[in-house]
Protein backbone atom coordinates (compact mmCIF):
# COMPACT_ATOMS: atom_id res chain seq x y z
CA UNK A 1 0.00 0.00 0.00
CA UNK A 2 0.96 3.64 -0.87
CA UNK A 3 2.25 6.23 1.75
CA UNK A 4 -0.85 8.49 2.79
CA UNK A 5 0.25 12.04 2.65
CA UNK A 6 -1.10 14.78 4.91
CA UNK A 7 -1.92 18.24 3.41
CA UNK A 8 -2.09 21.50 4.66
CA UNK A 9 -4.04 23.18 2.36
CA UNK A 10 -3.66 26.83 3.52
CA UNK A 11 -5.22 29.85 2.30
CA UNK A 12 -2.13 31.02 1.65
CA UNK A 13 0.18 28.49 1.56
CA UNK A 14 -0.27 25.09 0.85
CA UNK A 15 2.09 22.34 2.58
CA UNK A 16 2.56 18.30 2.12
CA UNK A 17 4.30 16.24 4.45
CA UNK A 18 4.94 12.10 4.64
CA UNK A 19 6.19 10.04 8.02
CA UNK A 20 9.50 8.41 6.56
CA UNK A 21 11.08 5.91 8.95
CA UNK A 22 8.60 7.46 12.05
CA UNK A 23 9.29 10.81 11.32
CA UNK A 24 6.88 13.39 9.82
CA UNK A 25 8.78 15.19 6.83
CA UNK A 26 8.20 17.53 4.49
CA UNK A 27 7.63 16.93 1.08
CA UNK A 28 9.54 19.81 -1.09
CA UNK A 29 7.78 20.65 -4.18
CA UNK A 30 9.97 21.17 -7.65
CA UNK A 31 11.29 24.56 -6.68
CA UNK A 32 12.54 23.12 -3.37
CA UNK A 33 10.12 25.25 -1.49
CA UNK A 34 9.03 23.98 1.59
CA UNK A 35 5.95 25.56 1.17
CA UNK A 36 3.48 26.43 -2.18
CA UNK A 37 1.65 29.44 -2.42
CA UNK A 38 -2.05 28.56 -2.84
CA UNK A 39 -2.32 30.52 -5.92
CA UNK A 40 -3.63 29.32 -9.60
CA UNK A 41 -3.35 31.24 -13.01
CA UNK A 42 -3.72 30.93 -16.41
CA UNK A 43 -1.67 32.43 -18.48
CA UNK A 44 -2.30 34.05 -22.21
CA UNK A 45 -1.21 31.30 -23.73
CA UNK A 46 -3.70 29.17 -22.20
CA UNK A 47 -0.94 27.70 -19.67
CA UNK A 48 -1.85 26.82 -15.82
CA UNK A 49 -0.03 27.66 -13.39
CA UNK A 50 0.47 26.88 -9.54
CA UNK A 51 2.42 28.14 -6.52
CA UNK A 52 4.88 30.90 -7.16
CA UNK A 53 4.72 30.79 -10.47
CA UNK A 54 1.15 31.82 -10.20
CA UNK A 55 1.71 33.99 -7.15
CA UNK A 56 4.70 35.69 -9.76
CA UNK A 57 2.48 37.07 -12.16
CA UNK A 58 -0.48 37.96 -10.36
CA UNK A 59 -0.26 41.33 -10.05
CA UNK A 60 -0.03 41.55 -13.73
CA UNK A 61 -2.50 38.83 -14.64
CA UNK A 62 -5.16 39.52 -12.21
CA UNK A 63 -8.09 39.10 -13.81
CA UNK A 64 -7.27 34.94 -14.74
CA UNK A 65 -5.57 34.49 -10.91
CA UNK A 66 -7.01 32.93 -8.21
CA UNK A 67 -5.72 33.19 -4.51
CA UNK A 68 -7.15 32.38 -1.17
CA UNK A 69 -9.56 30.84 -3.03
CA UNK A 70 -10.16 28.82 0.58
CA UNK A 71 -12.44 31.75 1.95
CA UNK A 72 -14.58 30.69 -0.67
CA UNK A 73 -15.06 26.71 -0.42
CA UNK A 74 -18.48 26.05 0.59
CA UNK A 75 -19.40 28.34 -1.82
CA UNK A 76 -21.31 28.62 -4.65
CA UNK A 77 -19.10 31.02 -5.80
CA UNK A 78 -17.31 30.51 -9.82
CA UNK A 79 -15.14 32.10 -11.86
CA UNK A 80 -13.75 32.01 -15.37
CA UNK A 81 -10.80 30.85 -16.14
CA UNK A 82 -9.41 30.23 -19.84
CA UNK A 83 -12.72 30.17 -21.18
CA UNK A 84 -14.53 27.61 -18.29
CA UNK A 85 -16.05 28.33 -15.58
CA UNK A 86 -14.40 27.00 -12.28
CA UNK A 87 -15.70 26.29 -8.72
CA UNK A 88 -13.64 26.44 -5.41
CA UNK A 89 -13.04 22.96 -5.32
CA UNK A 90 -11.51 22.36 -8.96
CA UNK A 91 -9.55 25.11 -7.83
CA UNK A 92 -8.45 23.71 -5.00
CA UNK A 93 -7.96 20.38 -6.80
CA UNK A 94 -5.25 22.13 -9.06
CA UNK A 95 -3.43 23.09 -5.60
CA UNK A 96 -3.63 19.80 -4.22
CA UNK A 97 -2.65 17.77 -7.59
CA UNK A 98 0.19 20.06 -7.41
CA UNK A 99 1.16 19.23 -3.61
CA UNK A 100 0.04 15.26 -5.27
CA UNK A 101 2.54 15.59 -7.71
CA UNK A 102 5.42 16.65 -6.01
CA UNK A 103 5.05 14.23 -3.65
CA UNK A 104 5.19 11.16 -6.30
CA UNK A 105 7.88 12.99 -7.81
CA UNK A 106 9.66 12.91 -3.93
CA UNK A 107 8.95 9.41 -3.08
CA UNK A 108 9.43 8.19 -6.42
CA UNK A 109 5.88 6.55 -6.37
CA UNK A 110 2.11 6.50 -7.19
CA UNK A 111 0.62 8.61 -4.24
CA UNK A 112 -3.47 8.15 -3.71
CA UNK A 113 -4.51 8.69 -0.24
CA UNK A 114 -4.22 11.80 1.42
CA UNK A 115 -5.09 13.20 5.07
CA UNK A 116 -6.20 16.87 4.56
CA UNK A 117 -6.81 19.82 7.21
CA UNK A 118 -9.35 22.28 7.33
CA UNK A 119 -9.76 25.28 10.00
CA UNK A 120 -11.76 23.77 13.47
CA UNK A 121 -14.79 26.29 12.21
CA UNK A 122 -15.00 24.90 8.98
CA UNK A 123 -18.82 23.25 8.67
CA UNK A 124 -19.90 20.38 7.08
CA UNK A 125 -20.43 22.29 3.57
CA UNK A 126 -16.49 23.36 4.12
CA UNK A 127 -15.31 19.89 4.97
CA UNK A 128 -17.25 18.14 2.23
CA UNK A 129 -15.93 20.68 -0.50
CA UNK A 130 -12.73 20.07 0.92
CA UNK A 131 -13.30 16.35 0.23
CA UNK A 132 -14.54 16.57 -3.14
CA UNK A 133 -11.34 18.98 -4.03
CA UNK A 134 -9.39 15.83 -2.75
CA UNK A 135 -11.31 13.81 -4.98
CA UNK A 136 -11.48 15.72 -8.24
CA UNK A 137 -7.39 15.75 -7.48
CA UNK A 138 -7.33 12.26 -7.86
CA UNK A 139 -7.17 11.73 -3.99
CA UNK A 140 -8.79 9.24 -1.50
CA UNK A 141 -9.59 11.94 1.18
CA UNK A 142 -8.53 9.50 4.25
CA UNK A 143 -9.61 11.97 7.11
CA UNK A 144 -9.87 15.64 7.05
CA UNK A 145 -8.72 16.81 10.02
CA UNK A 146 -8.79 20.06 12.07
CA UNK A 147 -6.08 22.21 12.16
CA UNK A 148 -4.75 23.05 15.66
CA UNK A 149 -5.56 19.29 16.30
CA UNK A 150 -3.28 18.52 13.50
CA UNK A 151 -0.65 21.25 15.12
CA UNK A 152 -1.07 19.13 18.46
CA UNK A 153 -0.14 15.95 16.88
CA UNK A 154 2.86 17.02 15.41
CA UNK A 155 4.21 18.11 18.60
CA UNK A 156 3.19 14.49 19.28
CA UNK A 157 0.83 15.97 22.64
CA UNK A 158 -1.44 12.94 21.48
CA UNK A 159 0.97 10.75 24.18
CA UNK A 160 1.81 13.10 26.82
CA UNK A 161 -0.19 14.04 29.73
CA UNK A 162 -3.89 15.34 29.74
CA UNK A 163 -4.43 18.93 29.34
CA UNK A 164 -5.57 22.06 27.57
CA UNK A 165 -3.94 23.90 25.34
CA UNK A 166 -4.14 26.76 22.54
CA UNK A 167 -2.93 26.64 19.48
CA UNK A 168 -2.22 30.28 18.08
CA UNK A 169 -2.09 30.22 14.30
CA UNK A 170 -1.64 33.37 12.09
CA UNK A 171 -1.05 32.89 8.64
CA UNK A 172 -0.67 34.54 5.39
CA UNK A 173 -4.57 35.71 5.13
CA UNK A 174 -6.49 34.50 8.25
CA UNK A 175 -5.79 33.94 12.03
CA UNK A 176 -7.49 31.52 13.96
CA UNK A 177 -7.27 30.61 18.03
CA UNK A 178 -8.80 27.44 19.22
CA UNK A 179 -8.47 26.15 22.79
CA UNK A 180 -8.40 22.25 22.46
CA UNK A 181 -8.46 19.64 25.00
CA UNK A 182 -6.32 16.50 25.34
CA UNK A 183 -6.55 13.32 27.55
CA UNK A 184 -6.59 9.40 27.11
CA UNK A 185 -5.77 9.41 23.28
CA UNK A 186 -8.60 11.64 22.23
CA UNK A 187 -8.26 15.09 21.10
CA UNK A 188 -11.14 17.51 21.02
CA UNK A 189 -12.01 21.06 19.91
CA UNK A 190 -13.33 23.48 22.33
CA UNK A 191 -13.59 26.57 20.82
CA UNK A 192 -12.27 28.59 18.21
CA UNK A 193 -12.82 31.96 17.08
CA UNK A 194 -10.61 34.43 14.95
CA UNK A 195 -10.17 36.84 12.13
CA UNK A 196 -10.93 35.72 8.67
CA UNK A 197 -8.58 38.64 7.51
CA UNK A 198 -6.30 38.99 9.43
CA UNK A 199 -2.15 37.95 8.48
CA UNK A 200 0.89 38.30 7.07
CA UNK A 201 -0.63 40.03 3.81
CA UNK A 202 -1.74 42.79 6.16
CA UNK A 203 2.04 43.32 7.28
CA UNK A 204 3.28 43.20 4.32
CA UNK A 205 1.15 45.57 3.33
CA UNK A 206 2.27 48.27 6.02
CA UNK A 207 5.66 48.09 4.52
CA UNK A 208 4.71 48.20 1.15
CA UNK A 209 2.45 51.84 2.00
CA UNK A 210 5.77 52.92 4.35
CA UNK A 211 7.88 51.94 0.84
CA UNK A 212 5.58 53.76 -1.46
CA UNK A 213 5.29 56.53 1.00
CA UNK A 214 9.36 56.76 1.76
CA UNK A 215 10.17 56.47 -2.39
CA UNK A 216 7.74 59.58 -2.82
CA UNK A 217 9.47 61.72 -0.23
CA UNK A 218 12.51 61.11 -1.55
CA UNK A 219 12.19 60.21 -5.22
CA UNK A 220 8.98 62.31 -5.87
CA UNK A 221 7.59 59.16 -8.05
CA UNK A 222 4.45 57.05 -7.20
CA UNK A 223 5.06 54.00 -7.29
CA UNK A 224 1.72 52.65 -6.83
CA UNK A 225 1.02 53.43 -10.53
CA UNK A 226 3.38 51.48 -11.81
CA UNK A 227 1.72 47.47 -11.94
CA UNK A 228 5.18 45.75 -12.60
CA UNK A 229 7.00 48.06 -10.16
CA UNK A 230 4.72 47.31 -7.29
CA UNK A 231 4.84 43.44 -8.13
CA UNK A 232 8.77 43.64 -6.98
CA UNK A 233 7.89 46.11 -4.14
CA UNK A 234 5.30 43.70 -2.59
CA UNK A 235 8.01 40.57 -2.95
CA UNK A 236 10.78 43.20 -1.10
CA UNK A 237 8.05 43.85 1.87
CA UNK A 238 7.52 40.41 2.40
CA UNK A 239 11.49 39.32 2.31
CA UNK A 240 11.79 42.30 4.53
CA UNK A 241 9.28 41.21 7.09
CA UNK A 242 10.51 37.68 7.46
CA UNK A 243 14.24 39.26 7.60
CA UNK A 244 13.30 41.64 10.21
CA UNK A 245 12.08 38.24 12.32
CA UNK A 246 15.96 37.21 12.79
CA UNK A 247 17.11 41.06 12.94
CA UNK A 248 16.96 44.07 13.97
CA UNK A 249 17.28 45.20 10.47
CA UNK A 250 16.60 45.05 6.58
CA UNK A 251 18.41 46.85 3.76
CA UNK A 252 15.91 46.72 0.66
CA UNK A 253 17.24 47.26 -2.61
CA UNK A 254 15.56 47.41 -5.57
CA UNK A 255 17.78 48.59 -8.60
CA UNK A 256 16.05 50.24 -11.92
CA UNK A 257 12.39 50.22 -10.09
CA UNK A 258 10.94 53.47 -12.16
CA UNK A 259 11.72 55.24 -14.27
CA UNK A 260 11.50 59.06 -13.19
CA UNK A 261 11.77 61.76 -15.75
CA UNK A 262 13.36 59.83 -18.08
CA UNK A 263 16.00 58.39 -15.99
CA UNK A 264 16.07 55.25 -13.98
CA UNK A 265 15.33 55.22 -10.17
CA UNK A 266 16.52 52.62 -7.58
CA UNK A 267 14.97 51.97 -4.48
CA UNK A 268 17.31 51.62 -1.48
CA UNK A 269 16.15 52.07 1.75
CA UNK A 270 16.25 50.61 5.62
CA UNK A 271 13.32 48.96 7.84
CA UNK A 272 14.38 48.30 11.40
CA UNK A 273 12.32 46.06 13.45
CA UNK A 274 11.32 49.04 15.91
CA UNK A 275 9.61 51.11 13.09
CA UNK A 276 8.12 47.17 11.52
CA UNK A 277 6.88 47.18 15.14
CA UNK A 278 4.89 50.11 14.90
CA UNK A 279 3.51 50.17 11.77
CA UNK A 280 2.15 47.03 12.58
CA UNK A 281 1.62 47.42 15.98
CA UNK A 282 -2.28 47.41 16.03
CA UNK A 283 -2.19 44.46 13.84
CA UNK A 284 -0.37 42.16 16.48
CA UNK A 285 -3.64 43.99 19.09
CA UNK A 286 -6.04 42.47 17.05
CA UNK A 287 -5.51 39.21 17.99
CA UNK A 288 -6.38 39.61 21.45
CA UNK A 289 -9.95 39.87 21.23
CA UNK A 290 -9.92 36.06 19.56
CA UNK A 291 -7.76 34.91 22.39
CA UNK A 292 -9.56 36.17 25.06
CA UNK A 293 -12.95 34.91 23.14
CA UNK A 294 -11.75 31.30 22.76
CA UNK A 295 -10.83 31.21 26.48
CA UNK A 296 -13.83 32.31 27.78
CA UNK A 297 -15.53 29.86 25.28
CA UNK A 298 -13.41 27.09 26.40
CA UNK A 299 -14.48 27.87 29.79
CA UNK A 300 -10.74 28.46 31.01
CA UNK A 301 -8.23 31.22 32.51
CA UNK A 302 -5.08 31.27 30.57
CA UNK A 303 -3.46 29.99 33.48
CA UNK A 304 -5.02 26.57 32.91
CA UNK A 305 -3.19 25.79 29.70
CA UNK A 306 -1.00 23.02 29.19
CA UNK A 307 1.28 24.80 26.10
CA UNK A 308 0.77 27.22 23.70
CA UNK A 309 1.59 26.10 20.18
CA UNK A 310 2.57 28.75 17.47
CA UNK A 311 1.54 27.78 14.25
CA UNK A 312 1.14 30.01 11.04
CA UNK A 313 4.10 31.81 9.41
CA UNK A 314 3.74 34.90 11.14
CA UNK A 315 3.79 33.44 14.32
CA UNK A 316 7.58 33.85 13.70
CA UNK A 317 7.68 38.18 13.64
CA UNK A 318 9.23 38.51 17.36
CA UNK A 319 6.17 41.37 18.57
CA UNK A 320 3.77 38.60 18.14
CA UNK A 321 5.33 36.08 19.96
CA UNK A 322 5.94 38.75 23.01
CA UNK A 323 1.89 39.17 22.54
CA UNK A 324 1.20 35.38 22.72
CA UNK A 325 3.17 35.19 26.07
CA UNK A 326 1.82 38.83 27.53
CA UNK A 327 -1.91 37.18 26.74
CA UNK A 328 -1.22 33.98 28.03
CA UNK A 329 1.45 33.58 30.48
CA UNK A 330 3.17 31.21 28.71
CA UNK A 331 6.15 30.93 26.39
CA UNK A 332 4.93 29.34 23.29
CA UNK A 333 6.31 25.86 21.92
CA UNK A 334 7.87 27.16 18.72
CA UNK A 335 10.07 23.86 18.02
CA UNK A 336 8.27 22.66 15.03
CA UNK A 337 8.59 25.47 12.02
CA UNK A 338 5.24 26.99 12.59
CA UNK A 339 3.99 26.56 8.85
CA UNK A 340 4.86 23.26 9.02
CA UNK A 341 3.50 21.99 11.52
CA UNK A 342 0.27 21.60 10.74
CA UNK A 343 1.00 19.54 7.16
CA UNK A 344 3.47 17.33 9.50
CA UNK A 345 0.31 16.48 11.83
CA UNK A 346 -1.95 15.83 9.28
CA UNK A 347 1.02 13.35 7.75
CA UNK A 348 1.33 11.25 11.37
CA UNK A 349 -2.84 11.12 11.45
CA UNK A 350 -2.20 9.82 7.60
CA UNK A 351 0.45 7.32 8.68
CA UNK A 352 -1.74 5.98 11.88
CA UNK A 353 -4.28 5.03 8.95
CA UNK A 354 -1.86 3.52 6.50
CA UNK A 355 -0.89 -0.10 6.89
CA UNK A 356 2.74 0.60 6.79
CA UNK A 357 3.27 -0.09 10.74
CA UNK A 358 6.02 2.08 11.04
CA UNK A 359 7.28 3.52 14.63
CA UNK A 360 4.86 7.01 15.02
CA UNK A 361 2.10 4.11 14.00
CA UNK A 362 2.65 1.83 17.02
CA UNK A 363 2.72 4.86 19.66
CA UNK A 364 -0.22 6.34 18.65
CA UNK A 365 -3.47 5.27 18.92
CA UNK A 366 -4.97 9.04 18.11
CA UNK A 367 -8.38 8.75 17.98
CA UNK A 368 -9.66 12.49 16.29
CA UNK A 369 -13.51 13.26 17.01
CA UNK A 370 -15.42 13.28 14.30
CA UNK A 371 -19.33 13.43 14.82
CA UNK A 372 -22.34 11.67 12.89
CA UNK A 373 -23.95 14.77 10.75
CA UNK A 374 -27.64 13.55 11.01
CA UNK A 375 -29.42 11.42 13.47
CA UNK A 376 -29.45 7.49 13.13
CA UNK A 377 -32.91 5.76 13.94
CA UNK A 378 -35.15 2.96 13.06
CA UNK A 379 -38.78 2.63 12.58
CA UNK A 380 -41.27 1.74 15.12
CA UNK A 381 -45.10 0.84 15.46
CA UNK A 382 -46.80 3.72 13.54
CA UNK A 383 -44.27 4.82 11.60
CA UNK A 384 -42.14 6.04 13.78
CA UNK A 385 -39.03 6.66 13.48
CA UNK A 386 -37.45 6.57 17.10
CA UNK A 387 -33.84 8.05 17.33
CA UNK A 388 -31.14 5.47 19.11
CA UNK A 389 -28.36 8.14 17.80
CA UNK A 390 -28.47 11.70 18.09
CA UNK A 391 -27.37 14.06 15.12
CA UNK A 392 -23.40 15.44 16.00
CA UNK A 393 -22.95 12.26 18.20
CA UNK A 394 -18.79 11.50 18.42
CA UNK A 395 -17.31 9.11 16.64
CA UNK A 396 -16.90 5.93 17.75
CA UNK A 397 -20.13 5.27 18.41
CA UNK A 398 -21.87 2.41 20.69
CA UNK A 399 -25.25 2.94 21.49
CA UNK A 400 -28.12 -0.19 22.08
CA UNK A 401 -31.53 0.34 22.90
CA UNK A 402 -34.25 -2.05 23.69
CA UNK A 403 -37.25 -2.50 21.59
CA UNK A 404 -40.71 -4.61 21.61
CA UNK A 405 -42.93 -6.16 19.12
CA UNK A 406 -46.09 -4.53 18.44
CA UNK A 407 -48.21 -7.47 17.17
CA UNK A 408 -49.05 -10.42 19.11
CA UNK A 409 -47.11 -13.85 18.49
CA UNK A 410 -44.74 -12.30 15.70
CA UNK A 411 -42.32 -15.05 14.86
CA UNK A 412 -39.80 -12.30 13.22
CA UNK A 413 -38.96 -8.08 13.32
CA UNK A 414 -37.70 -5.85 10.67
CA UNK A 415 -35.21 -3.57 11.39
CA UNK A 416 -35.71 -0.36 8.85
CA UNK A 417 -32.44 1.61 9.44
CA UNK A 418 -33.05 5.27 9.21
CA UNK A 419 -31.02 8.74 8.44
CA UNK A 420 -32.67 12.00 9.64
CA UNK A 421 -33.93 14.30 11.60
CA UNK A 422 -37.77 13.66 11.34
CA UNK A 423 -40.05 11.91 13.46
CA UNK A 424 -41.50 10.10 10.95
CA UNK A 425 -40.02 6.89 9.45
CA UNK A 426 -41.11 8.04 5.68
CA UNK A 427 -39.11 11.16 6.08
CA UNK A 428 -36.17 10.24 6.96
CA UNK A 429 -33.23 8.13 4.72
CA UNK A 430 -33.61 4.15 4.64
CA UNK A 431 -30.38 3.16 4.66
CA UNK A 432 -30.53 -0.56 5.57
CA UNK A 433 -33.17 -2.93 6.47
CA UNK A 434 -33.43 -6.41 7.91
CA UNK A 435 -35.21 -9.18 9.39
CA UNK A 436 -34.88 -10.99 12.87
CA UNK A 437 -36.20 -13.93 12.58
CA UNK A 438 -36.64 -16.76 15.13
CA UNK A 439 -37.60 -14.36 18.32
CA UNK A 440 -39.70 -15.80 21.05
CA UNK A 441 -43.11 -15.81 20.10
CA UNK A 442 -44.82 -14.13 23.08
CA UNK A 443 -47.79 -11.32 23.21
CA UNK A 444 -47.22 -8.07 22.02
CA UNK A 445 -45.15 -5.95 24.28
CA UNK A 446 -43.45 -8.64 25.88
CA UNK A 447 -39.91 -10.01 23.36
CA UNK A 448 -37.05 -8.09 24.65
CA UNK A 449 -35.14 -7.13 21.49
CA UNK A 450 -31.53 -5.06 21.76
CA UNK A 451 -30.84 -2.90 19.14
CA UNK A 452 -27.23 -1.83 18.71
CA UNK A 453 -25.68 0.48 16.39
CA UNK A 454 -22.00 1.10 16.35
CA UNK A 455 -19.79 3.64 14.20
CA UNK A 456 -16.37 3.44 13.80
CA UNK A 457 -14.08 6.30 13.23
CA UNK A 458 -14.27 5.84 9.64
CA UNK A 459 -18.08 6.45 9.45
CA UNK A 460 -19.30 2.84 9.14
CA UNK A 461 -22.46 2.22 10.95
CA UNK A 462 -23.07 -1.57 11.82
CA UNK A 463 -26.61 -2.45 13.10
CA UNK A 464 -27.14 -5.46 14.97
CA UNK A 465 -30.30 -6.95 16.57
CA UNK A 466 -30.64 -9.54 19.33
CA UNK A 467 -33.41 -11.03 20.88
CA UNK A 468 -32.44 -11.41 24.14
CA UNK A 469 -34.30 -14.00 25.36
CA UNK A 470 -33.42 -16.76 22.56
CA UNK A 471 -30.52 -15.35 21.20
CA UNK A 472 -31.08 -15.18 17.49
CA UNK A 473 -29.16 -12.28 16.07
CA UNK A 474 -28.88 -10.56 12.98
CA UNK A 475 -26.60 -7.33 11.50
CA UNK A 476 -25.85 -5.34 8.92
CA UNK A 477 -22.83 -3.07 8.24
CA UNK A 478 -23.65 0.26 6.05
CA UNK A 479 -20.94 1.84 4.43
CA UNK A 480 -20.75 5.57 3.66
CA UNK A 481 -22.09 5.03 0.15
CA UNK A 482 -25.05 4.09 1.18
CA UNK A 483 -25.59 7.81 3.58
CA UNK A 484 -26.39 10.29 2.60
CA UNK A 485 -24.49 12.50 0.23
CA UNK A 486 -23.74 16.04 1.74
CA UNK A 487 -26.42 17.86 -0.16
CA UNK A 488 -29.02 15.04 0.72
CA UNK A 489 -27.57 15.74 4.26
CA UNK A 490 -28.24 19.45 4.28
CA UNK A 491 -31.24 18.94 2.52
CA UNK A 492 -32.59 16.87 5.46
CA UNK A 493 -31.52 19.70 7.71
CA UNK A 494 -33.31 22.48 6.14
CA UNK A 495 -36.44 20.81 5.67
CA UNK A 496 -36.15 19.10 9.68
CA UNK A 497 -36.09 22.81 10.60
CA UNK A 498 -38.76 23.95 7.85
CA UNK A 499 -41.35 21.11 8.94
CA UNK A 500 -40.02 21.28 12.56
CA UNK A 501 -43.67 22.62 13.85
CA UNK A 502 -45.74 20.38 11.27
CA UNK A 503 -43.60 17.33 12.73
CA UNK A 504 -43.86 18.32 16.54
CA UNK A 505 -47.73 17.64 15.75
CA UNK A 506 -47.77 14.48 13.92
CA UNK A 507 -44.71 13.11 16.57
CA UNK A 508 -47.24 13.74 19.39
CA UNK A 509 -50.05 11.73 17.50
CA UNK A 510 -47.92 8.82 16.65
CA UNK A 511 -46.75 8.75 19.77
CA UNK A 512 -50.45 9.13 21.61
CA UNK A 513 -51.60 6.35 18.94
CA UNK A 514 -49.13 4.31 20.11
CA UNK A 515 -49.43 3.95 23.89
CA UNK A 516 -52.96 3.84 22.85
CA UNK A 517 -52.30 0.73 20.90
CA UNK A 518 -50.56 -0.39 23.93
CA UNK A 519 -52.81 0.26 26.51
CA UNK A 520 -55.62 -1.70 24.71
CA UNK A 521 -53.48 -4.36 24.27
CA UNK A 522 -52.76 -4.55 28.05
CA UNK A 523 -56.52 -3.91 28.77
CA UNK A 524 -57.43 -7.06 26.58
CA UNK A 525 -54.47 -9.17 27.76
CA UNK A 526 -55.35 -8.02 31.63
CA UNK A 527 -59.23 -9.14 30.52
CA UNK A 528 -58.40 -12.47 29.10
CA UNK A 529 -56.38 -13.20 32.26
CA UNK A 530 -58.25 -11.06 35.10
CA UNK A 531 -61.86 -10.47 33.51
CA UNK A 532 -63.29 -13.57 35.62
CA UNK A 533 -63.04 -12.19 38.90
CA UNK A 534 -65.05 -8.20 37.33
CA UNK A 535 -68.83 -8.35 37.75
CA UNK A 536 -70.65 -8.08 34.90
CA UNK A 537 -71.23 -3.76 34.84
CA UNK A 538 -67.63 -3.47 35.03
CA UNK A 539 -66.75 -6.24 33.12
CA UNK A 540 -69.19 -4.38 29.65
CA UNK A 541 -67.79 -1.06 30.92
CA UNK A 542 -63.84 -1.79 30.39
CA UNK A 543 -64.48 -3.70 27.43
CA UNK A 544 -67.05 -0.98 25.91
CA UNK A 545 -63.96 1.72 26.70
CA UNK A 546 -61.46 -0.26 25.31
CA UNK A 547 -63.53 -0.99 21.67
CA UNK A 548 -64.90 2.77 21.68
CA UNK A 549 -60.62 3.56 21.94
CA UNK A 550 -59.75 1.02 19.46
CA UNK A 551 -62.58 2.81 17.20
CA UNK A 552 -60.39 6.10 17.75
CA UNK A 553 -57.27 4.54 16.59
CA UNK A 554 -58.91 2.29 13.62
CA UNK A 555 -60.22 5.32 12.13
CA UNK A 556 -56.68 7.50 12.84
CA UNK A 557 -55.22 8.51 9.86
CA UNK A 558 -51.98 10.28 10.32
CA UNK A 559 -51.68 12.65 7.58
CA UNK A 560 -55.44 13.97 7.87
CA UNK A 561 -55.55 14.38 11.53
CA UNK A 562 -56.47 17.34 13.42
CA UNK A 563 -55.40 18.74 17.23
CA UNK A 564 -59.38 17.82 18.08
CA UNK A 565 -58.58 14.22 17.12
CA UNK A 566 -55.48 13.58 19.01
CA UNK A 567 -57.20 15.13 22.07
CA UNK A 568 -60.01 12.83 21.75
CA UNK A 569 -57.92 9.98 21.49
CA UNK A 570 -56.03 11.62 24.42
CA UNK A 571 -59.19 11.69 26.15
CA UNK A 572 -60.48 7.92 25.16
CA UNK A 573 -57.58 7.03 26.84
CA UNK A 574 -58.20 8.47 30.03
CA UNK A 575 -61.46 6.66 30.13
CA UNK A 576 -60.13 3.44 29.83
CA UNK A 577 -57.06 3.80 32.38
CA UNK A 578 -59.62 4.57 34.55
CA UNK A 579 -62.11 1.88 33.97
CA UNK A 580 -59.38 -0.64 33.51
CA UNK A 581 -56.63 -0.10 36.32
CA UNK A 582 -58.37 -2.40 38.14
CA UNK A 583 -58.47 -5.81 36.06
CA UNK A 584 -54.83 -4.63 35.12
CA UNK A 585 -53.73 -4.83 38.70
CA UNK A 586 -55.41 -8.52 39.64
CA UNK A 587 -53.90 -9.32 36.16
CA UNK A 588 -50.66 -8.37 37.33
CA UNK A 589 -51.24 -9.76 40.79
CA UNK A 590 -51.61 -13.02 39.18
CA UNK A 591 -48.47 -13.38 38.12
CA UNK A 592 -47.05 -15.04 34.57
CA UNK A 593 -47.87 -19.02 35.46
CA UNK A 594 -51.67 -18.55 35.96
CA UNK A 595 -54.45 -18.08 33.61
P1 LIG B 1 1.31 30.34 6.26
O1 LIG B 1 0.01 30.64 5.59
O2 LIG B 1 1.20 29.71 7.56
O3 LIG B 1 2.28 29.66 5.35
O4 LIG B 1 1.94 31.77 6.56
C1 LIG B 1 2.37 32.55 5.54
C2 LIG B 1 2.66 33.89 6.08
O5 LIG B 1 3.73 33.79 6.98
C3 LIG B 1 3.06 34.82 4.98
O6 LIG B 1 2.43 36.06 5.16
C4 LIG B 1 4.54 34.91 5.18
O7 LIG B 1 5.02 36.14 4.73
C5 LIG B 1 4.67 34.79 6.65
N1 LIG B 1 5.99 34.38 7.07
C6 LIG B 1 6.69 33.30 6.66
N2 LIG B 1 7.91 33.29 7.23
C7 LIG B 1 7.99 34.40 8.01
C8 LIG B 1 8.99 34.96 8.85
N3 LIG B 1 10.18 34.39 8.96
N4 LIG B 1 8.71 36.09 9.50
C9 LIG B 1 7.51 36.70 9.36
N5 LIG B 1 6.53 36.23 8.59
C10 LIG B 1 6.76 35.09 7.91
Amino acid sequence: MSKVIGIDLGTTNSCVAVVEGGVATIIPNDKGERTTPSVVAFTDSGERLVGTAAKRQAAVNARRTVASIKRHMGTDWKQELGGKMYNPQEISAMILRKLREDAEAYLGEKVTDAVITVPAYFNDIQRQATKDAGRIAGLNVRRIINEPTSAALAYGLNNGAAQKIMVYDLGGGTFDVSIIEIGDGVIEVLATCGDNHLGGDDFDERIVRWMCGEFMRTSHADLTKDAAAMVRVKEAAEQAKKELSASEMAAISLPFIMQVGGQPVHLDMTLTRAKFNELTRDLVDRTEGPVRTALSDAGIAASELGRVLLVGGSTRIPAVQQKVQALTGKIPSKNINPDECVAQGAAIQGDTLGSENTALTQHSGILLLDVTPLSLAIETVGGVATRVVERNSTLPVHYSQVFTTAGMFQGSVEIHVLQGERPMAKDNKTIGKFKLKGIRKAMAGVPKIEVTFDIDVNGILTVSARDQDTGANQSITITANEKMSEAEIQQAIRDAEQYAVQDGFRRDLMQTINEAQMLCNQVSAAMAKAGKQLDKEEKKRVNNDEAALRKLIGKAKPDKMTENDLTNIKAAMEVLRGSGVHVVHLANNMGDGQQ
